[in-house]
């Protein structure tokens, strides 16, 4: 299940990697060509204006009846020799010197010169700048539209190259009296605009290559407490269903061995029925152990909060749980001189001194005692309970506050214990900003105290 996520989020990672660089390429590449276009089109109206001066003599010649001048121009009076000649001449003219002409043309176009043809009325050509050539140029479409009055801005792709093409009429006092198309290679401009494309293209492979196994490292890194999480809540559950599952074996088989035991004395009867009622309240006490550390799990607040003095709460506590000592043989006492206080749930904090209290009646041999004291040292509120019992080791006491763990499970069960009071009794601490702290010493006895946040 963790896999998958893992894979989804590194997929979900290269995704918006992929998106934000494309974005950002897509919006750098669309602005710088629609710059280059613009400048384009700023540097093509002063050449067309300039060409219109330069040439305004020959638009009004070449509309004259009769009369077409070619070309006009003073750099292409050597493109051809006989200004007689028409337009059909010049082609074939033209053809001879096809391939010198044609890398000339693509020359022009690569270089980013500026290419100007005039016009008359009829769409003949009468004068260009360049002695060369280029195969569709003039744009006739764009001709015919200019002579119509219309200016055109295109952008066209001849030979591989992009060309900024503007044609505009040309007037005189009022009239039109031709045409002018001005063209200007794109090319030097565009290598910005290949440099962006191949620079997002590489971007985008180089993002893919880093932002699956970061991704994937980032999910895996991420996911590891909620991988942790996950694997707790399942050993807790796995240890919940074993630890109601040896009592509910228990009831199972005595009330089998009462059923099918007709012939029992009255008193061996009540003696099983009395077993089957301790495992019953066992499973109850271990239900409602589970039902408040998943109240705990939900951060659920404390149910109130008072002042609390210590030596209330260790006088109540000691005197319920004095019988149940003596019962055992152990001395159970609280110290002549109880300090301290604290604010807090009273219920709670009575909870966790009567779960310090009974473990150290459970793991203490007959014969021990149990001391309580309270007290407030340099700003700290604590209260300890001392016994003489069995002790725990050290390895141990990593572990006792950990959920159903026992020192000594054989023993243990013996004395009722599922290994959730001290994790219960460390989250109600924790509930009230303090901590549970563990002094033990193997076959001599242990110290846990409860501390209180300074006040
Ligand atoms: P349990 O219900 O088994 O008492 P706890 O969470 O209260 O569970 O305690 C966890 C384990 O810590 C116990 O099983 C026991 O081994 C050890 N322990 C707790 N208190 C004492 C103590 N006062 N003396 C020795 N061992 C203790």
């Amino acid at each position: 299940m963790f896999h998958t996520i893992g894979r989804r989020l590194a997929i979900l990672n290269a995704l918006v990697v992929i998106a934000v660089i494309a974005a950002v390429g897509l919006a750098s590449y669309l602005y710088l060509a629609r710059k280059i276009e613009t400048q384009a089109d700023a540097e093509l109206r002063s050449r067309s204006s300039s060409a219109v001066q330069l040439w305004t003599d020959t638009f009004l010649t070449a509309n004259d009846p009769g009369v077409v001048t070619f070309p006009a121009d003073a750099s292409s009076s050597e493109d051809s020799d006989d200004d007689d000649s028409d337009r059909e001449e010049h082609d074939s003219d033209e053809d001879e010197h096809d391939d010198s002409h044609s890398d000339e043309a693509r020359e022009i176009v690569r270089s980013g010169d500026t290419i100007a043809f005039a016009m008359n009325l009829q769409g003949s050509i009468v004068a260009t700048l360049r002695p060369v050539d280029i195969e569709g140029l003039p744009k006739s479409d764009s001709v015919d539209r200019a002579i119509q009055g219309s200016i055109v801005q295109e952008t066209i792709t001849l030979d591989g190259e992009r060309v900024r093409l503007r044609t505009e009429p040309v007037l005189a006092d009022g009239d039109i009296v031709g045409a002018i198309q001005v063209g200007m290679g794109l090319g030097p401009n565009e290598q910005v605009l290949d440099f962006v494309r191949m620079s997002t293209i590489g971007g985008l492979v180089l993002g893919v290559l880093m932002a699956v196994p970061s991704g994937w490292l980032l999910a895996g890194r991420s996911m590891r407490p909620i991988r942790e999480a996950f694997a707790r809540q399942r050993s807790f559950v796995a240890d919940a269903s074993h630890e109601l599952r040896t009592p509910l074996t228990l009831i199972r088989a005595e009330a089998e061995y009462l059923q099918q035991s007709p012939d029992l004395s009255d008193e061996e009867r009540a003696e099983g029925e009395a077993a089957i009622v301790r495992e019953v309240d066992s499973m109850a006490s271990l239900v409602s152990s589970l039902l408040q550390l998943a109240r705990i799990d939900e951060n659920v607040p404390l149910a109130s909060r008072e002042h609390i003095e210590f030596s209330d709460l260790v006088e109540a506590t000691v005197s319920r749980l004095e019988p149940l000592a003596a019962e055992k043989g152990l001395t159970l006492r609280q110290d002549d001189r109880l300090a301290g206080g604290t604010v807090g749930d009273r219920a709670a904090l009575q909870q966790v001194l009567t779960i310090l209290i009974d473990n150290a009646i459970t793991y203490t041999p007959p014969g021990g005692s149990i001391t309580v004291r309270s007290d407030r040292k340099s700003g700290m509120d604590v209260i300890a309970v001392m016994d003489t019992g069995i002790g725990i080791s050290q390895e141990d006491q990593q572990h006792i506050f950990d959920r159903f763990y026992r020192a000594d499970p054989a023993r243990t069960r013996a004395g009722g214990g599922a290994g959730l009071g001290l994790s219960i009794a460390n989250e109600l601490m924790k509930a009230h900003g303090g901590r549970i702290e563990v002094e033990s010493t193997l076959h001599t006895g242990s110290t846990f105290t409860m501390v209180f946040p300074s006040s």
